[in-house]
C-alpha cells in the first residue's frame, strides 16, 4: 500500500513505500541497508514512510564526500562562506509554512509550534551569518619586534546526532555555525523524524552550498556507533537522552574525538507566595504543555515554597485551556504515551494527588493519535520516580516545602541541571535561588529560560557532557582549533631573549 506524506523531496517512492534517503555529495541516494523502520505520523498513528537503518558502508561514502569537500570549503574566506547562509535564511523564510507542515506531520506538534521552531532555526542561521564579526583573531607584539597572533581554523569533518523533539531547530544548533566556520558536516537525524532534514538539504543546495559540505545519513544505533569510531570524523555533537549521551560521549572521546553531548532534563520551577498569580500560572501551563511537554527546557517540577494554593488552582484552570488535537499536539509514539501515563499512575498509587488528569485521551477523528492531556500532580515526594525522572510529557509534579533552602536542596539533588526558574516579586530571593541552583540555564519569572542568540545553550550535570555550550559564541570554541603564530621580521633589537 502506498502511503501519503507531504514530503516529496529526498524520498524514493518508486516501490511500495516512501523511503527516506541519505544525502551524500549533493545528491539524494538510497542507503545500502535492507533494514527499515516505519515513520509514523503521531497525530493519527498512520505510517507515512520508512527510514533505512544505514550502516558503516553508507557512513564511509558520507565521510568520503565530507572529507573531500573540506579541502576547498575550508579555504574559502569566512565572509564568503557566510553568504550561503544569508541566501539560506531567505529560503527558510520563504518556505516556512511547508517546513512547519512537515514538522507537524512527522513530529505531531501543532502548526503554531512548528512555525516557531522554524523561526528559531532562522534566528540560529542569522547568528551564523554574523560569525565573521565574532571570530576576528588576536594579535600582540609580545617582545620588541616579535608578534604573536591567533587564528581560528575549522576542525574538519564533524557529525551532529539529533533527537526527535525538534526535527529542524536542533539540527540548526550546529549546521550553520559548524559550516560557516569552515567545517563539513554529517547530520544523523532521529529515525523517528527523518523527513525535515531532507528539506534542509534541499534548501542548502538551493542556497548554493557546494557539494559534500552538508550530508545526511539516516539510521539509528548502528550508524551512530560507526560515527563514534570513524577515524576521519574529528568532532561529534549529540543531543538526546542522558542514557545515549553517555554512550556517545564515552565512545567518541575514547576514539580521541572532540565531543559535546547534551542529555535529558528535569527542570524545577520555584513558586513563592508573592509571585504574580497570572504570570506564574499562564507561564507554567505553557512551559509544561508546549510541544506536549517534549522540550528539554519544559517545566516538569514545581517546588512550592509555603502556601501557593491560589497559584496552583489557577495553574489547573490554565492547563485545561490546552486541548489535545487543537492547541496541544501528540507525543511522539505509542510507547511514549504509555510511558508517560505509567508515570502518572505510579505517582497516584504512591499517594500523590492528581489535580488534572491527562490519561486516556481520545481525539475525535484521530482516535489512533498518541495524545496525553496536561496533567498536574500535587503532593509529590522527592523520592518518587515522577519527581526524579525525565517524564518528557505534559506533566508537572508539585513538591511542597516550607522554606527556600529545602526547596533549593531538592533541585540540587537532581541528576540533571538543564534549566530552573523562580516565580517571585522579590529580587533578593530570586537572586539567592538563582545563585544556588545547580543548572546551566536559569530564569526569573520565565517559564522556558532559553538563552537567545548570541547567548549560548547548554546545561550542567547529566544534562551535558563536554566542555562549552553548543550554540552562540561558545560553539566557536568547539568548531574551531587555534593556530598560534609567532613572527619576527626585524632582528636589529637584541634587548630580549627572543632575539
Ligand atoms: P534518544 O537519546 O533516544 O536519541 C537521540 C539520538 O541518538 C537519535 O538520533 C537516535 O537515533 C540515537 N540513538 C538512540 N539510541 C541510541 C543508542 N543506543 N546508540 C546510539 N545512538 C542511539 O533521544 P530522543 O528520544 O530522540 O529525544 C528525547 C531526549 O532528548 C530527551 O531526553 C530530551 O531531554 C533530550 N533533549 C535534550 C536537549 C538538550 O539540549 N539537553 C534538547 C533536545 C532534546
Amino acid at each position: 500500500m502506498k502511503v501519503k506524506s507531504k514530503i516529496s523531496v529526498g524520498i524514493n517512492n518508486s516501490g511500495d513505500n516512501n523511503i527516506a534517503m541519505n544525502f551524500i555529495n549533493g545528491e539524494f541516494v538510497n542507503s545500502s541497508s535492507n533494514n527499515f523502520l516505519p515513520i509514523i505520523n503521531p497525530s493519527n498513528g498512520e505510517q507515512i514512510g520508512i527510514v533505512p537503518l544505514s550502516n558503516s558502508d553508507d557512513l564511509n561514502s558520507t565521510v568520503t564526500s565530507a572529507k573531500s569537500a573540506f579541502k576547498s570549503w575550508s579555504q574559502i574566506p569566512i565572509k564568503e562562506r557566510a553568504q550561503v547562509f544569508f541566501r539560506y535564511k531567505n529560503l527558510l523564510e520563504k518556505n516556512i509554512n511547508d517546513l512547519a507542515e512537515l514538522i507537524h506531520e512527522e513530529n505531531g506538534k501543532v502548526m503554531s509550534e512548528a512555525i516557531a521552531e522554524i523561526e528559531k532555526a532562522i534566528e540560529l542561521t542569522e547568528f551564523a551569518c554574523a560569525l565573521p564579526q565574532f571570530v576576528v583573531g588576536e594579535i600582540l607584539e609580545v617582545s620588541k619586534g616579535v608578534e604573536c597572533r591567533i587564528d581560528k581554523f575549522p576542525i574538519g569533518v564533524v557529525a551532529s546526532i539529533v533527537p526527535f523533539n525538534f526535527p529542524s531547530m536542533v539540527p540548526h544548533w550546529t549546521i550553520p555555525n559548524a559550516i560557516v566556520l569552515g567545517n563539513t558536516m554529517i547530520l544523523k537525524p532521529s529515525q523517528q523524524v527523518p523527513l525535515s532534514s531532507l528539506r534542509i538539504a534541499e534548501l542548502l543546495k538551493e542556497a548554493e552550498l557546494p557539494k559534500g559540505v552538508f550530508n545526511i545519513v539516516q539510521g539509528a544505533n548502528e550508524v551512530v556507533d560507526a560515527i563514534c569510531s570513524h577515524p576521519e570524523i574529528e568532532g561529534i555533537t549529540f543531543v538526546g537522552s542522558t542514557r545515549v549521551a553517555k554512550i556517545v560521549y564515552k565512545k567518541a572521546t575514547s576514539n580521541l574525538k572532540r565531543a559535546l553531548c547534551l542529555g535529558g532534563a528535569k527542570n524545577h520551577l520555584f513558586v513563592l507566595p508573592d509571585a504574580n498569580v497570572e504570570m506564574a500560572s499562564t507561564n507554567i501551563a505553557a512551559s509544561m504543555s508546549g510541544c506536549a511537554g517534549q522540550r528539554c527546557m519544559a517545566a516538569s517540577a514545581i517546588v512550592a515554597v509555603g502556601n501557593v494554593d491560589n497559584i496552583i488552582s489557577q495553574l489547573c484552570a490554565e492547563v485545561k485551556k490546552f486541548i489535545p488535537g487543537k492547541n496541544l499536539g501528540a507525543v511522539i509514539s505509542r510507547e511514549a504515551k504509555d510511558r508517560i501515563e505509567n508515570y502518572i499512575s505510579e505517582a497516584e498509587k504512591n499517594g500523590a494527588k492528581i489535580l488534572v488528569d491527562g490519561r486516556n485521551i481520545k481525539v475525535e477523528g484521530n482516535e489512533n493519535g498518541f495524545y496525553v492531556g496536561p496533567t498536574v500532580i500535587d503532593f509529590v515526594q522527592p523520592e518518587m520516580k515522577i519527581a526524579a525522572d525525565e517524564v518528557f510529557g505534559p506533566v508537572i509534579a508539585i513538591m511542597r516545602t516550607k522554606n527556600i533552602d529545602d526547596a533549593i536542596s531538592i533541585q540540587q539533588k537532581s541528576e540533571y541541571g538543564n534549566a530552573a526558574s523562580v516565580y517571585t516579586q522579590d529580587g533578593g530571593v530570586a537572586n539567592y535561588i538563582m545563585q544556588n541552583v545547580s543548572a546551566g540555564m536559569v530564569g526569573v519569572n520565565i517559564g522556558v529560560p532559553v538563552p537567545r542568540e548570541p547567548f549560548s545553550f547548554g546545561g550542567w550535570n547529566s544534562s551535558k557532557f563536554g566542555v562549552g555550550d553548543i550554540t552562540g559564541k561558545s560553539s566557536i570554541e568547539f568548531f574551531t582549533k587555534l593556530k598560534k603564530t609567532t613572527v619576527k621580521w626585524n632582528p636589529v633589537n637584541k634587548s630580549n631573549w627572543m632575539n
